[in-house]
């Protein structure tokens, strides 16, 4: 399956942040400050706003 890696440095995009460390950096705990969440499934990428609607990835106070 060639897709199968670019599925996964798609995802990669989420970064690795916990959502403790998230926070921790006042970012967003859902989207780690990015915003947007990636997905991917056999080669076909979706990246989602954020459903915690926050302010482009950072935490709202
Ligand atoms: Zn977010």
């Amino acid at each position: 399956m060639p897709h199968r890696m670019a599925d996964q440095q798609w995802e990669a995009q989420n970064g690795s942040l916990s959502p403790d460390e998230a926070r921790a950096r006042g970012l967003c705990w859902c989207c780690s400050g990015n915003g947007a969440l990636y997905s991917a499934h056999g080669g076909e990428r979706i990246t989602a706003p954020c459903p915690e609607r926050c302010d482009n990835g950072k935490a709202r106070r």
